[in-house]
């Protein structure tokens, strides 16, 4: 089958950008050297422009996993062009069609059953269907001037954020090159396969925790590298949740500081699912391994029984305990409420008497006043 043409300037900036960071890196790096200045810069960079891509790109955008503030907004569409991934329409627009047709090598962008290399970096350099380009899948963004200006933009801000910040704080510093080449183009070129590693390995290698419905993998690795976004198997079946890594310990950075800036006022509605319902998706998957195994067992029929039975079980505890819990949480925040009404009513009453007391006191003082007034009159007439 003949490939589809190049699209030329994405795949020089996918192969120039990786070439240049091997060339120029180490002949800067034993010739002149990085300066700590160099990598506080680099590091900013990387935290600046991978988290503009999960937490803004992609679960505020893509998913409306939680709503944020405009400053939030701003902030994460300015380093996200910077991180040159196209604008967040585009991204979007291609990401949502990604999940509704995961694995449909027709629809789906990055399709991952087209081989490693396609859904990595493949479809980004030629030319495909466009079955996005009329952004009709992503309507809502557009209602958002912060999106409109991005995608009007994003030439300049690109080139802005990726040459002439670093340029300029290199120069202030007094070493030109330094932070351009580490924040700009050593940050872009990871950054980028960062990001592709999500698309192609988190579809490949790790665990089918939640679902088997798709090629999408758990890999607490993959994460480390995307900023939390390796729990791809759970992202695919909840993916509004604001969280990818969702067990407390699960490394997820984009969920911390999700949540950081919700602490902050910066994001709000922060959207989950029932925790019964992520429970019984990953029991039912335990289930359908442990009869997969039961080819190889003696006695398979009272072994599915039993299996069967106690999954039932587990099941009906645990829906019964966090029906409880709710109801507990309910009963709390009703009693609460009725707390804090009494306390307004406390306090209400307590000004009213306390005006009213000195008011009266008001009253009396006067009419004192007025008393021997009328007889300092009387002593002097
Ligand atoms: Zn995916
Ligand atoms: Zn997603």
């Amino acid at each position: 089958m003949e490939k589809p043409p190049l699209k030329i300037p994405n795949f020089i900036v996918l192969t120039l950008t990786p070439l240049l960071a091997l060339i120029l890196v180490p002949w800067y790096a034993f010739t002149v050297g990085f300066d700590a200045f160099a990598w506080g810069v680099f590091a900013f960079y990387m935290a600046a422009t991978g988290l503009a891509v999960t937490a803004g790109y992609h679960r505020l955008w893509s998913h409306r996993a939680y709503e944020a503030h405009w400053t939030l907004r701003l902030w994460h569409a300015v380093w996200g062009a910077c991180a040159m991934q196209n604008t967040i329409l585009h991204w979007c627009a291609d990401h949502r069609q990604h999940h509704r047709f995961v694995d449909d090598n027709d629809r789906d962008p990055y399709s991952a059953p087209k081989g490693f290399w396609h859904s990595h970096v493949g479809w980004i350099i030629r030319k495909q269907n466009n079955f996005t380009d009329d952004f009709a899948n992503v309507k809502d963004l557009q209602r958002d001037p912060i999106v409109r200006w991005q995608h009007k933009y994003y030439l300049p801000l690109t080139i802005f954020t990726n040459a002439g910040v670093p340029l300029a704080l290199g120069w202030w510093h007094g070493q030109l090159w330094g932070a351009l080449l580490l924040a700009g183009l050593v940050r872009l070129v990871l950054n980028h396969h960062f990001t592709f590693f999500i698309n192609s390995l988190a579809h490949m290698w790790g665990r089918q925790t939640y679902t088997d419905a798709n090629t999408a993998r758990d890999n607490g690795l993959i994460a480390f590298f995307t900023y939390g976004e390796g729990y791809h198997n759970y992202h695919h079946l909840f993916q509004w949740d604001y969280r990818n890594g969702v067990r407390w310990w699960q490394f997820d950075p984009t969920k911390w500081v999700i949540r950081l800036c919700s602490w902050l006022g910066l994001a709000s509605q922060l959207r989950r699912p029932p925790v019964v319902q992520i429970e019984k998706a990953r029991l039912s998957m335990q289930l359908k391994r442990a009869l997969e195994q039961l080819e190889h067992a003696t006695e398979p029929d009272a072994w599915r029984t039993r299996l069967e039975e106690a999954h039932r079980q587990f099941l009906a505890a645990l829906e019964e305990f966090t029906h409880f819990r709710q109801e507990l949480r309910l009963a709390r925040q009703q009693f609460q409420e009725h707390l804090d009404r009494d306390r307004q009513e406390v306090k209400r009453r307590y000004a009213e008497l306390r005006g009213e007391l000195a008011r009266q006191r008001q009253a009396w003082r006067l009419l004192l006043a007025e008393l021997s007034g009328m007889e300092l009159a009387r002593v002097r007439a």
